[in-house]
């Protein structure tokens, strides 16, 4: 199903790509000036598209908010997100402990209206039925409403998690008004557990890792064929494909100038990437200020395709780089090592400070693995499991290096 159009015409949606480029480099000035740019968009071409999420019967918009950021302080964000048509709000009962949900509680009793315009979603990250009880209960404290439009069970690694047990727990809650759909989300073998969640029948979206690098082979395009057959509605994240070691190279500053003079800039390119594909319903992005919101939903406006030759860029770019991008197929690596280790979750952490630019984040993630997690990252040998790893990872120097940047 292609997007509704929204009929941005390029000349203006290169004035804000030039504007807006890599939101968190802009001067203040820059920054407002990409807001009004982004605006003027608003005024002529917004609600940004939306497109269907599965079979709930729901169009969600294109572009969602991640909620890792200051939502208590950022009331206005929220607000201008809203009349962007940014209407798709992702979080989590972790996110910013707890402050997430609370800023978004928050919003709804200053602005109780726009409540029925929002496609709320929350994660938990119980392993109990019990907690998930808690954790569905404080959200809707926090978050001051009577239901959750989508609940996911916070980052699965296999499918088994999503136990018979969690099936009949969903239908409960659902049959009491507290949540009206159920999914999951994932990092680590994405493919895998997207492949299988058909066959549970009772999985109505999911949220992935899916981005330029990893959405042309043909496991992930088999596993997002099986959920776009089954009905299941999809969410993308960590679209920017951001690498663990370092993924900036010259090929980099090409697809700048090739994609300048589409005129978009090259994160918005990879978000281009992968909006590109109709079966993706929504991309989940982190925009912490006006400036990156602007920029995702000029983005999100703009009509002009990548076209062959940026989608050959792109891929050219990504396979260059692709000794330093880790895939989450955690049950190669994980198979390999003798002990328990989040070779994975660690390789994120490792991401979210190298390549998005915050290292406190990466620091508090890393923090929840606790001291022995952190010991056996320095004494485990990761020989065997580097040999299996299909990235050709240095994971052994990498978990080291991980303990003693973030530690
Ligand atoms: S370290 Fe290698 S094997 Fe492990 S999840 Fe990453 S890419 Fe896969």
């Amino acid at each position: 199903m292609k997007p509704k159009s929204t009929h941005c015409n390029r000349r203006s949606f290169l004035k804000v790509a030039g504007l807006t480029g890599l939101g968190s480099m802009l001067s203040p000035l820059a920054a407002r000036k990409s807001s009004l740019a982004a605006e003027k968009l608003a005024a002529d071409n917004l609600p940004i598209a939306k497109r269907p999420f599965g079979p709930t019967g729901e169009n969600v918009s294109m572009l969602s908010l991640g909620g890792i950021f200051d939502i208590p302080n950022n009331q206005l964000l929220l607000k201008q997100a809203v009349r962007w048509g940014v209407t798709y709000w992702d979080t989590a009962t972790s996110y910013m402990g707890g402050d997430s949900e609370r800023g978004i509680g928050k919003y709804f009793s200053r602005f109780p209206e726009d409540r029925k315009k929002i496609f709320l979603v929350t994660k938990s990250g119980a392993w109990t039925l019990k907690g998930m009880n808690r954790h569905l209960q404080r959200s809707l404290e926090r978050m001051q409403t009577d239901t959750i439009d989508l609940l996911f069970v916070h980052g699965i690694n296999d499918i088994g998690e999503m136990s018979d047990d969690i099936k009949r727990w969903s239908e409960k809650m659902k049959s009491e008004g507290k949540i009206r759909f159920i999914g999951f989300s994932t990092h680590s073998n994405m493919e895998e557990c997207l492949h299988d969640a058909p066959a549970l029948g009772w999985i109505d979206g999911i949220m992935m890792t899916y981005n330029y690098r990893l959405m042309h082979t043909d496991k992930m395009r088999a596993a997002v064929d099986a959920c776009t057959e089954a009905g299941i509605g999809l969410t993308a994240m960590k679209t920017q494909g951001g690498g663990q070691v370092r993924t900036h190279n010259e090929t980099e500053l090409k697809l700048a100038g090739r994609f300048v003079k589409k005129g978009f800039t090259n994160e918005q390119a990879k978000l281009k990437a992968v909006w590109e594909n109709p079966q993706i319903a929504s991309i989940c992005s982190q925009m912490p200020s006006l400036s990156l919101l602007s920029a995702n939903v000029a983005a999100a406006a703009n009509q002009t395709r990548l076209g062959v030759r940026g989608h050959r860029l792109l891929r050219r770019y990504a396979a260059e780089t692709a000794s330093s991008y880790c895939t989450g197929c955690t049950r190669i690596c994980g198979s390999a090592v003798q002990q328990s280790v989040p070779i994975g979750d660690v390789m994120r952490c490792l991401m979210y400070s190298r390549s998005y630019g915050d290292p406190e984040r990466a620091r508090s993630e890393f923090q929840h693995f606790g001291p022995t997690v952190h010991r056996r990252l320095v004494q485990i040998d990761f020989t065997e499991a580097e040999k299996r790893c299909p990235q050709g990872l240095p994971i052994g120097k990498l978990m080291r290096q991980a303990v003693d940047e973030l530690s």
